[in-house]
């Protein structure tokens, strides 16, 4: 089950669980669409992976226990831990290789 962080890894702008702009690589790192775009290429600087729009859960509950209110957001903020300049070599090896051939 994903974690629905609430931000941006990057810029740390707030990705709440209904926001359409949030991208999650295989392991659930998060980051705005602008900065995969951008910054981040759409390399994840953590795995090296693609990223691909986080699915909403729905609000309401169709099935029983199933729902955002069911099982809630996750609230720790991440940062990432690689600096700026790190992330754009990084990206740059890897950003003409398409992800499912990295
Ligand atoms: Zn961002
Ligand atoms: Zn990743």
């Amino acid at each position: 089950m994903l974690e629905q962080r609430p931000n941006c890894e990057a810029c740390d702008r707030d990705l709440p669980p209904d926001s359409a702009d949030a991208r999650i690589c295989s392991y659930e790192c998060t980051f705005c669409a602008g900065c995969v775009e951008s910054l981040l290429q759409n390399v994840c600087p953590n795995c090296g992976g693609g990223f691909q729009p986080r699915p909403i859960r729905p609000k309401v509950a169709r099935r029983p226990g199933v729902s955002l209110a069911d099982q809630p957001a996750g609230t720790t903020r991440r940062h990432l831990k690689h600096d700026r300049d790190e992330i754009a070599r990084f990206a740059a090896a890897a950003r003409d290789i398409p992800p499912a051939e990295r």
